[in-house]
């Protein structure tokens, strides 16, 4: 929703392909990489006072604090056994006196065909990737890269700036920074498509997981199904182009606006297509408003719809049912995870090697969580 005088937009941009300062012990670990340098960005000097349960006292410091605590808010509801390090700057994005781009993230690399994988010749973007495999498949690597503009409330003509409060309760005109690093986040955990919305051709040929819930409803034709011409025409399909992922029609009741009747919720198809926003956000028609909208309009410090979209693409959800020391998810604790979880309590295995022991998300083993793993190995995992 551009009214044309105040356009807040965020991006997104597909990779093809340093300090860390915090790590969360939620479902998953995500890990914050301060790319910026000495007295710019995130290591900004400026003098700031605390605002918003902020207790930063620098530009960077609180820069650096609401990313953090946005990052928390995601790893509190995914899980993951491997850590999601995103790489992070501030560097000058577009921006003048009617429009600003905030932020723009990516994943780092994807991946296909992996052990773990859910669907064969499907691209997954890499920290998904590396919760499905169990492992970290690029290492060397980090997972998500995002950047935030630095211009926006310093030099640009924007009559507005960055809010760097937690409480979702920026003044009148200012941007909220957690939300939209939230949002940037989504799409580096996976809502977005490889897909060219202009020419509707696939990533080198093969499908990516957003695009497999994408459905023309003037046809029912799924992406999947569509040949490049139809897919590039169903991007453009402004109100028809929707996603029909069960976790997601499941959720949708919370919606009055921007969902049909069985469920399937609108994706943003403006008649032009624009690479980076097109198809890889919910449809400005949605209501109430949704983290992952196209434009910035308020605060929103949930995922929203997002996150059962995640859970449509693959991932494991804190709040889904778990088989606790199931660490190769066969529904079954065997002897020598149970051995594994004693080590890692123990100090000679690491909780990365099995996570699923791990109730309470604290990054060790207790014997309370030990009794837990041995009841499920005696009795069987709950159902
Ligand atoms: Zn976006």
């Amino acid at each position: 929703m551009s009214d044309g005088s105040r356009a807040l937009r965020w991006c997104i941009a597909v990779a093809t392909a340093l300090l860390a300062t915090a790590a969360t012990a939620g479902a998953a670990t995500i890990t914050v990489v301060n790319r910026d340098g000495p007295g710019e960005g995130f290591n900004d000097p400026t003098p700031l006072a605390p605002i918003g349960g902020n207790q930063g006292t620098t530009r960077g410091e609180q820069r650096l604090i609401a990313f953090e605590y946005a990052a928390n808010l995601w790893a509190a509801q995914l899980v993951s056994p491997v850590e999601i390090r995103v790489k992070a700057n501030f560097d000058p994005l577009s921006c003048d006196a009617v429009s600003a781009t905030l932020g723009l993230a990516s994943p780092v690399s994807l991946f296909r065909d992996f052990e773990g994988a859910p669907r064969a010749n499907t691209y997954y973007i890499g920290a998904l990737a590396d919760a499905l495999a169990g492992m970290d498949l690029a290492p060397d690597e980090d997972d998500i890269e995002a950047t935030f503009n630095s211009n926006l409330g310093t030099s640009c003509a924007f009559p507005a700036g960055w809010y760097y409060g937690l409480d979702a309760n920026p003044s009148f005109d200012d941007t909220d920074f957690v939300t939209v690093v939230l949002h940037e986040l989504g799409h580096g955990l996976g809502f977005l498509t490889l897909v060219n919305v202009e020419t509707g051709r696939r990533l080198d040929g093969f499908d990516d997981a957003f695009m497999l819930f994408l459905v023309d409803a003037r046809n029912d034709r799924t992406f999947v199904e569509m040949t490049n011409a139809q897919r590039a025409a169903a991007i453009k399909a402004t109100g028809q182009l929707r996603w029909f992922g069960a976790n997601v029609v499941a959720e949708s009741g919370v919606l009055v606006d921007g969902v049909d009747e069985q469920g399937r919720v609108e994706v943003y198809a403006p008649p032009d297509a624009q690479p980076g926003s097109s198809v890889s956000h919910w449809s400005d028609q949605v209501e109430p408003l949704e983290l992952m909208a196209p434009f910035f309009e308020n605060p929103v410090h949930t995922p929203g719809l997002a996150l059962a979209a995640l859970k449509d693409l693959g991932w494991r959800l804190s709040s889904d049912p778990s088989c606790q020391a199931d660490c190769n998810d066969n529904s079954r604790v065997s002897i020598d995870e149970l051995i594994l979880q004693v080590r890692i309590a123990l100090g000679s295995a690491t909780i990365g090697e099995c996570a699923a022991g791990d109730r309470n998300g604290n990054g060790e083993i207790s014997v309370n969580e030990l009794v837990g793993a041995v009841s499920n190995a005696l009795d069987g995992c709950p159902v």
